[in-house]
């Protein structure tokens, strides 16, 4: 068969839902110019399970991001390096979160990532914090959404009693990149198997899962979509973000149309979750062209998109609505009142 009657056989089983993990493979390995034909099956499957809207995450001060470990972490990851530790506020004992906490409840915060560095098993070293997120939490509406890398019994247990609403956990099923990138000694199955420690606590997981982290190239990360599925986890949302490469010669920015591939499949293979684009994304030249085609692959949330994307997609799709939260993407519904944005501040972020 050639290349065309194959492509057009593979589109044909993404649009009666039949599609095999062999096909979402094939399909990604082909090499396209645009991928307009696949974007409108996607576009059909997300009109057919969601409203026609789009949801825009501005976090800001009202959700700021604190790092536990200041810049420090040690896992030296070829694609940070301790890089995105610097823009997060450094908070490194109790009582400094407790009060930045309970000031930033009285000043209309919304809520925080409380992130950081991580220890050399992998691990957030968040345990030691989460009796303050516990007083917090009975005191003030904030919503805490935690990054923890894996983690053990105790914290999961901690997790959970201190009522977390949110764990941001980075699904990454690739052995060469938990040893040539993270540079961690761990197998596939220590993450498989914090994923069933959260589970198993009932926390809500929002699978974070990173394109294009194997040099900007795309490389199993249909591995990890396909677990996500299996593993029975159900997540009501899947964050995707993407490789920033470093500035080292083997690192590539990875391509708007390999980001949209595998967000569309996802889009087919999880018709009725909510599917964001995160933060950590190129944002130079190719931000406009990854945030239109990630919309047309079937996001229905986004972070911090450009006002020349909302744009182009009002101009494409003129029925669709904007709405705006200032928090974190991983939101979850059931607090979105909380969250709202006002109308001067959409203004201002859209510099209207
Ligand atoms: S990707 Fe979304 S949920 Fe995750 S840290 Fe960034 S804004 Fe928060």
């Amino acid at each position: 068969m050639n290349k065309s009657n194959e492509i057009n056989e593979i589109l044909e089983k993404f649009n009666a839902n039949r599609a095999s993990w062999e096909d979402f493979s094939k399909f990604i390995e082909f090499d396209f110019d645009n991928l307009e034909r696949f974007f409108e099956i996607t576009q059909k499957v997300k009109l057919e399970n969601f409203n026609n809207e789009l949801k825009i995450y501005v976090p800001g001060e009202r959700f700021p991001a604190i790092s536990i470990t200041g810049n420090e972490c040690e896992l030296h990851c070829e694609h940070c390096d301790g890089k995105y530790l610097k823009g997060m506020i450094s908070i490194r004992d109790n009582k400094k979160l407790e009060k930045f906490l309970i000031n930033h409840n009285k000043n209309g915060g919304v809520g925080i990532l409380i992130s950081g560095g991580c220890l050399s098993d992998g691990s957030v070293p968040i345990f030691n914090y989460l009796e303050t997120i516990k007083k917090i939490k009975k005191r003030t509406n904030l919503i805490i959404n935690a990054h923890t890398g894996l983690l053990n019994k105790e914290t999961a247990k901690k997790l959970i009693e201190a009522k977390v609403d949110i764990i941001s956990f980075d699904v990454n099923l690739d052995s060469e990149i938990i040893r040539n990138i993270y540079h961690l000694k761990k197998e596939l199955e220590d993450y498989k198997k914090a994923i069933d420690l959260l589970r198993s606590y009932n926390l809500n997981i929002v699978p974070h899962v990173c394109i294009g982290l194997y040099y900007g190239n795309l490389h199993k990360e249909l591995d990890s979509i396909k677990f996500i599925k299996e593993s029975g986890l159900h997540p009501s949302l899947i964050v995707f973000i993407a490789l920033i490469p470093p500035n080292k010669n083997e690192f590539k920015t990875p391509t708007s149309l390999d980001i949209s591939k595998i967000i569309g499949i996802t889009r087919i293979i999880f018709p009725k979750t909510e599917i964001s684009l995160g933060c950590m994304r190129p944002r130079k030249k190719f931000r406009e062209q990854i945030e239109l085609n990630s919309f047309k692959a079937g996001i229905n949330r986004i972070e911090m998109p450009s006002a020349k994307t909302l744009q182009k997609i009002k101009k494409i799709y003129p029925e669709i609505k904007f709405k705006y939260f200032s928090a974190c993407c991983a939101l979850p519904i059931k607090h979105e009142s909380l969250a709202k944005t006002n109308k001067s501040e959409i203004k201002r972020y859209m510099r209207i």
